[in-house]
């Protein structure tokens, strides 16, 4: 259990503790995302595609470079662990760290999902999210999160003391992306990362900074859009979680499935659009 209880408190603490926090990445330097032409460009979509994810399963989806892709509310109030890879690369991935390090712990419309290193470059940008007006709640709680990892059946079968569940998160990214390439279980698992946690809403406790979750706000209806910047693989779960607002990593939730629809926009929209290209930095040994 934490315990700081074992050290004394220096007589400076409190001058200490009151030097002003900077923020670590400033962005204002960041290439822009082209929000104007984004959107515009999003005016003139049209579906091509819809995957549905079942309640505590897996699917994945395509998105090519250029497109829009959107995780759409259905049914009822339900969350959805979303993995990213470069179609063409598996191992160019969403970055949850860095992508938590420069925007925050939630993210919405202008923020970016960034590979990992060495490529980290936006392999998408959130263009529209019904949800933005949520904000940050009086618990310290916001939608969309980059802060959980997904759940999974090793940290349930230690905390639960020994149970098995096969139907967690992970497990379920898992299975989908074994069945889109034809990876085994065992060599498509290593490709599974940390989430972006679409709809979820949690936070940090303000007394102890656990992680939390509380009932999404999330109504059928509401989506998170994005542009793919790059070719993309993406694998959604319905968490087993519901609408993580009681427990996860079980069948106790009431869960509901989720749609993932992908729409082309006008290509003469993008007509100045350039994909971004892999990360400049040249790593000499
Ligand atoms: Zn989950």
């Amino acid at each position: 259990m934490t315990d700081r209880s074992a050290v004394p408190v220096p007589t400076d603490a409190a001058a200490r503790r009151a030097v002003a926090p900077v923020v670590c990445y400033p962005v204002s330097t960041l290439p822009p995302a082209p929000m104007a032409m984004l959107s515009a460009a999003r005016e003139t979509i049209e579906k091509i595609d819809a995957v549905v994810v079942p309640p505590r399963e897996g699917r994945t989806f395509r998105v090519p470079r250029g497109h829009f892709f959107r995780i759409v509310s259905i049914e009822g109030p339900q969350v959805g662990d979303l993995n990213l890879w470069n179609a063409n690369d598996l191992k160019e991935r969403f970055f949850s760290g860095k992508t938590r390090a420069l925007h925050a712990t939630h993210v919405t419309t202008g923020d970016r999902l960034w590979s990992n290193l060495p490529h980290l470059r936006p392999m998408a940008t959130i263009t529209h999210d019904t949800l933005g007006w949520y904000g940050f709640d009086e618990h310290g709680g916001g939608v969309h999160d980059v802060i959980g990892t997904r759940c999974d059946p090793y940290t349930h079968k230690l905390l639960s003391g020994g149970d098995d569940y096969h139907h967690c998160c992970h497990n379920n990214l898992t299975r989908a992306l074994a069945g889109e390439t034809g990876l085994s279980i065992r060599d498509a698992e290593p490709h599974v990362h940390d989430v972006l946690n679409v709809f979820m809403c949690t936070g940090f406790t303000r007394d102890t900074q656990q992680y939390f979750m509380k009932a999404s706000p999330v109504r059928p209806g509401d989506f998170l859009e994005f542009f793919a910047e790059i070719d993309l693989i993406g694998a959604l779960s319905a968490c087993p979680g519901g609408d993580c607002g009681t427990v996860h990593s079980s069948d106790e939730a009431r869960c509901h499935p989720l749609l993932v629809e992908i729409y082309r926009p006008d290509p003469a929209s993008l007509a100045d659009w350039t994909p971004p290209a892999l990360n400049a930095y040249d790593f000499k040994a």
